[in-house]
């Protein structure tokens, strides 16, 4: 017997480009969670610890990230902040 066939309500369209894929991703892990009561949210220093990459990836904080959308939005920005510091215009031609 199969499933009835749900229409997809996630927003994905195949074909689109990685960047947008990537962007979809992060939009809907940036509100998928809301997590209202903040229940078991990082600090900003853990969070700052794992956009720095200074936490292994098997580090519940990763978890933490991909259940918490308030966390998740923060590391972003912080990620956000690191990438706009790498970035130095003056080595654009
Ligand atoms: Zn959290």
């Amino acid at each position: 017997m199969t499933q009835p066939h749900r229409p997809d309500t996630s927003g994905f369209r195949p074909g689109e480009t990685g960047d947008d894929v990537l962007d979809f991703v992060d939009d809907l892990l940036g509100s998928a969670n809301p997590n209202p009561t903040r229940d078991g949210c990082l600090s900003l220093e853990e969070i700052n610890e794992i956009a720095n990459h200074k936490r292994p990836l098997n580090d519940p904080g990763w978890r933490h990230m991909q259940n918490c959308s308030p966390c998740y939005r923060e590391l972003r920005a912080i990620r956000r902040t690191i990438e706009g510091q790498a970035f130095d215009p003056r080595i654009v031609q």
